[in-house]
C-alpha cells in the first residue's frame, strides 16, 4: 500500500495500526504532529444502532479530559448514503486556540484546534460510516451542557413529556 499523502512510498507508519497509511518521511514532516495533536482528543462512542451514532468528546486540556467538551451525533439516510453529522461543542473550550506546526524546512503553519477535531470528525467519525457522502453541521454552544434522564426522576409510568409516542 502507497503513502496517501505522497501516493509513491510505501505506506509503514504509524506503527501497530491495522493499515499503515503513511511513509516515513511523510509523517516526519507532516504527520507525527497532527497525530499527536489528535490524540489528545478521546471519541467516545457511547451509542450505536444501525442507523445512528452518539458521541461524547473529550479533550486533554478541559479538566485533564474528566469532562466532555462536546457531543457528536451521526445519522445515515440510507435513502440516499448520505450521513448528516451534527455536532454540539462547549465554549468553555477554547475551541479557537491556534496549535502550532512546523513543517518540512522549518515551515510553521498554525491550526485550530477546531481544525484539529473537524479532521477527527471526518477521519473517524464519518469514515466508519463508508458514506457516499456527508455533511456536518457544528455548533458552538454558548453554556455548558446538561442532561435529563427519566431514569432520575420518579416520575410515574409512561415517563414524562419526552417519552416517544
Ligand atoms: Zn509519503
Amino acid at each position: 500500500m502507497k503513502c496517501r499523502v505522497c501516493k509513491k512510498t510505501d505506506a509503514t507508519l504509524p506503527e501497530g495500526s491495522k493499515e499503515p497509511r503513511f511513509c516515513s518521511k511523510c509523517w516526519n514532516t507532516r504527520l507525527r504532529q497532527l497525530f499527536q495533536e489528535e490524540d489528545r482528543f478521546r471519541v467516545q462512542r457511547v451509542m450505536r444502532t444501525s442507523d445512528a451514532e452518539k458521541h461524547l468528546i473529550y479533550h486533554d486540556d478541559h479538566e485533564g479530559g474528566a469532562t466532555a467538551v462536546g457531543l457528536a451525533f451521526a445519522l445515515l439516510d440510507r435513502a440516499h448514503d448520505q450521513l448528516e453529522v451534527s455536532a454540539f461543542l462547549s465554549n468553555r473550550f477554547d475551541w479557537h486556540a491556534s496549535v502550532p506546526f512546523i513543517y518540512e524546512e522549518g515551515v510553521e503553519c498554525e491550526v485550530e484546534i477546531l481544525d484539529v477535531f473537524l479532521g477527527i470528525m471526518e477521519n473517524d467519525l464519518v469514515a466508519g460510516w463508508r458514506p457516499c457522502g456527508w455533511s456536518a453541521e457544528i455548533t458552538l454552544c454558548t453554556d455548558e451542557i446538561f442532561w435529563i434522564d427519566s431514569s432520575d426522576s420518579n416520575a410515574e409510568e409512561g415517563g414524562g413529556d419526552d417519552a416517544p409516542a
